[in-house]
């Protein structure tokens, strides 16, 4: 699944390569799948977006907007998949659930792997979708500050009890935040991702702030991870610390084997030494 640095250089790829394009045709694909959300027909999409020239994309979290102007913003999220540019006369891939053809004759295929949302809005209308609409701060905003950080635990901590791990991947408290990259802020944080918000000290609570800010850096400046897929089908060049890869092998600070289990949706990936699951005061 994309997370927000697969996002992040999507756009920034889209704004080199799509930028300024008029489309010629749209479609929303050739191959049905009952885990895409749509909110138009095809034959709505086709004549909506026909004319229409490609704006400034931008990201929130786990959300793509890519302008169709004038009057409309394209918005893909909360999917993985590829999302690719085809450059005129290459060969399409035999699947895809949206489809732009530039008067240029280059083209924009986009298909979703397990579920995702491709939705066409008026333009200012996507701001009241769900989960757009009540975005909270995301860690490459400047409202994500360590005192907001601080004071989304504080607040979280008169609710139900919750983890480092639900805090990372729960809700979208952090949008733009998945399972993968949640690995590898964790073993930076040096926290095991059982450990209780509550129990974090005040220096926890910054190396976790740390973590996050470094590892979302880190991964945009990789151009993403490098099992997701970028605009031109290359995978990003961040390789995770702590994935399936790693498993079984030796930490790469303290040589202890990284273990693995499942806990919350998905798998966690950890060094027991450097990630302690209890305090070790
Ligand atoms: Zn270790």
């Amino acid at each position: 699944m994309f997370e927000l640095p697969e996002f992040v250089t999507l756009a920034g790829q889209i704004n080199a390569t799509l930028t300024g394009k008029t489309i010629h045709q749209g479609s929303l694909g050739n191959s049905p799948h009952k885990f895409v959300w749509y909110n138009r027909r095809d034959t709505e999409f086709a004549a909506l977006t026909q004319g229409k020239t490609v704006g400034t994309a931008h990201t929130r979290g786990k959300w793509l907007f890519i302008p169709l102007d004038p009057g409309y913003i394209l918005v893909f999220g909360e999917c993985g998949g590829r999302i690719l540019y085809h450059p005129a006369g290459a060969k399409l891939p035999e699947k895809y659930h949206l489809w732009l053809v530039f008067t240029d004759g280059a083209s924009l295929t986009a298909m979703t792997q397990m579920w995702g949302a491709m939705e066409l809005y008026e333009s200012g209308r996507e701001l009241e979708r769900q989960y757009i609409k009540d975005m909270r701060p995301t860690p490459t905003e400047p409202e994500f500050t360590y005192g907001y950080f601080s004071a989304l635990i504080d607040s979280l901590l008169l609710g139900e009890k919750r983890s480092v791990k639900g805090l990372l991947t729960q809700e979208q408290l952090i949008p733009g935040l998945g399972n993968a990259i949640s690995q590898d802020i964790l073993f930076r944080a040096g926290l095991h991702p059982r450990r209780p918000l509550g129990d974090l000290s005040e220096e926890q609570r910054r190396r976790l702030y740390d973590a996050i800010e470094s590892t979302v850096r880190e991964v945009i400046a990789g151009g993403g991870r490098n099992d997701e897929y970028d605009l031109f089908n290359h995978p990003g060049g961040y390789v995770r610390l702590m994935d399936s890869k790693t498993a079984g092998g030796p930490c790469p600070v303290c040589g202890t084997l990284i273990e693995k289990f499942q806990y919350l949706g998905g798998a966690c990936y950890i060094c027991s030494r450097c990630q302690p699951a209890v305090t070790d005061s």
